[in-house]
């Protein structure tokens, strides 16, 4: 057994060693990685680290945002959200034009370079209704960058409307859409998106929306869920599909992990999810992401799905982005999670120093402010 051991951590410094070499890692490699369960995780952890300081250097950088969330109906009943609200049900709201034009002036005096704009499939919405939030909020809020909808809320817009998702993106960009949320991907597997999301797009559907967006000269992120009800295998083909898409367009500015927030979601409650990702998952899809997605730059901890601490050890783990400042959001804490609202940069600086690096403020496409 210590010989076979001993042999293992001999192949995977091996890997490790030809990855940092410039071998483009095999869905093989990243299954093997994904399953360590042992000390190895932090040679796998350091490696990431030296790639991210190749790729990046020596910085965290993070950008002042705020989340605008227009309503929480929602058309969907997904398994994992705890954020969306049924006609009549308590806590439903849609915001009015003037309330969604307040809050984006709110956050121009705060000073935020980006807006997000995420909500539930309202019943009454259609194209027009999307692109008159991108234009409200660029009212409220000239000069900010507009990061919106999703691609499921694309398909949605395209159906109500009757156009096509083509079209949608034209009229969200022509109203001012700076760039598309990558969200709604979940797990890019159709078997697992039947269990946690039946009612949202397919992968290809998805893959689909996301190519004609970087068609059109519109950025996205990339996103992953994980920590349900998927496996090893799942993470590695949704990896895959990004790596591939990202060959072709180039268009992804991240990749975004985001650990699931179990505690009032269907799926946790019904027994069909775990209770989240562990300590050592959610270090190794960051490491993991870093080595294995060669042609994505930015690696993003999610501070409102894993709390600050466990985002401080995924920034020691390959990612090199702290994401947003936040100082609204409402999907994350309504699946339970704690302090979603608002990190200060004076907290982001403290996290910074302390791993040795220097905080610095960036825009939504990553320029350095
Ligand atoms: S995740 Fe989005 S689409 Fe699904 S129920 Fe929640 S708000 Fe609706």
């Amino acid at each position: 057994m210590v010989a076979e051991g001993r042999k293992n951590e001999r192949a995977l410094r091996t890997l490790l060693r030809d990855i940092l070499g410039g071998y483009r890692m095999s869905d093989e490699d990243a299954l093997q990685l994904f399953r360590t369960n042992d000390r190895s995780i932090w040679q796998i952890a350091a490696s990431a680290d030296e790639k991210r300081e190749r790729v990046i250097g020596p910085i965290v950088t993070y950008v002042r945002n705020q989340n605008i969330n227009v309503t929480n109906y929602c058309i969907n009943s997904c398994g994992f959200c705890g954020f969306s609200k049924k006609h009549g049900e308590e806590g439903g709201y849609l915001s009015s034009r003037d309330e969604i034009r307040k809050k984006a002036m709110l956050a121009h005096q705060r000073g935020v370079t980006e807006i997000c704009t995420v909500s539930g499939l309202h019943p009454d919405f259609d194209a027009g209704s999307y692109t008159d939030i991108i234009t409200t909020l660029k009212e409220g809020a000239p000069g900010v960058h507009i990061h919106a909808s999703n691609p499921m809320e694309v398909a949605y817009a395209a159906r109500k409307s009757g156009i096509t998702t083509t079209e949608v993106l034209k009229l969200m960009k022509a109203a001012g859409l700076g760039s598309l949320c990558g969200t709604a991907a979940e797990i890019l597997v159709d078997r697992v998106r039947k269990v946690i999301c039946p009612g949202k797009i397919s992968t290809d559907e998805w893959v689909r929306i996301i190519k004609e967006a970087h068609g059109l000269g519109i950025p996205t992120t990339a996103t992953i869920m994980y920590g349900h009800c998927e496996t090893v295998e799942d993470r590695v083909r949704h990896l895959s599909i990004l790596r591939a898409v990202q060959d072709e367009t180039g268009g992804f500015t991240e990749f975004v992990p985001l650990s699931f927030v179990h505690m009032n979601t269907p799926l946790f409650r019904k027994g069909i999810a775990r209770a989240g990702a562990t300590g050592r998952e959610d270090l190794l899809m960051t490491a993991v992401s870093r080595l294995y997605l060669d042609n994505i730059d930015h690696i993003q901890v999610s501070w409102v799905k894993t709390g600050l601490k466990m985002a401080e050890l995924g920034l020691m783990a390959g990612a090199d982005d702290l994401g947003g400042t936040m100082f609204e959001e409402s999907i994350s804490k309504g699946a339970g999670a704690l302090n979603t609202d608002y990190l200060d940069p004076s907290e982001m600086e403290r996290i910074a120093t302390d791993i040795g690096r220097d905080l610095r403020e960036r825009d939504t496409l990553y320029h350095l402010i």
